[in-house]
């Protein structure tokens, strides 16, 4: 008997559970990655080594190449009544055909909340779709920058742009999101980006996660 298997995963301990997540393998799916960000990718490390996780995301990688993506994701998500979903814990937009199938899961599903992170708006081809998604109502886009991307040119409406840390003398006084890699979590910071609660010390001890947040789907 042939089981089937679903598209989406109830989150994880970053995420909270009561997330639905959509994951891709990290940095071959990342156009817009940078030797930054690909130097501190938490979808290359740890449990991302197993073979059960990488045999997973390789099938959702066969998945969404599929022309029947949009319509298998659109019946999920409804069935399984989302209410927040994040598209890629691991990996971004890939291609334009790709990122175009997630604006029209998003236009078929207006109750949910989609959010993403996106390295791929350096991609010239594929910005379109992610500008039309971040119009959307049910959807909250977010740009990721470092130290190489810089800050983006121009932000489209509503968007809103986060940025990684890696290094103490990484400029963090743009965007409206700060990451920080574990290195630098207990140091001061000055500038103005918010902190993801969940890197703080505080946060961590209150064991907050997405789910309990909501600042960057909410
Ligand atoms: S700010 Fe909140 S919602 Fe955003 S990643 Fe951090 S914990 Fe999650």
């Amino acid at each position: 008997m042939s089981v089937i298997r679903s598209l989406l995963t109830l989150g994880n301990r970053k995420v909270g559970e009561s997330i639905h997540v959509w994951s891709l393998p990290a940095v071959r799916t990342c156009p817009g990655a940078t030797a930054t960000c690909k130097s501190v990718c938490y979808a290359t490390r740890h449990r991302y080594h197993f073979d059960a996780v990488k045999e997973r995301l390789a099938w959702n990688l066969e998945e969404a190449e599929r022309e029947t993506f949009v319509g298998k994701m659109v019946k999920e998500v409804r069935r399984k009544g989302c209410l927040v979903v994040r598209v890629h814990s691991a990996g971004d937009f890939f291609s334009k055909v790709y990122a175009e199938k997630w604006l029209e899961i998003m236009k078929a599903c207006p109750r949910p909340r989609f959010y993403f992170y996106t390295r791929s708006h350096r991609v010239p081809e594929i910005a379109p779709a992610l500008e039309s998604m971040a119009a959307l109502k049910c959807c909250r886009a977010w740009y990721s920058i470092d130290r190489d991307t810089g800050f983006p040119d121009r932000v489209p409406p509503n968007v809103r742009v986060a940025l990684l840390q890696v290094d103490e003398n990484d400029e963090a006084d743009s965007g409206d999101l700060l990451f920080r890699v574990r290195k630098l979590r207990k140091k001061k910071r000055l500038g103005l980006p918010v902190v993801c609660p969940s890197e703080t010390p505080k946060g961590h001890d209150s064991e907050i996660n997405c789910g309990s947040c909501g600042r960057c789907w909410s």
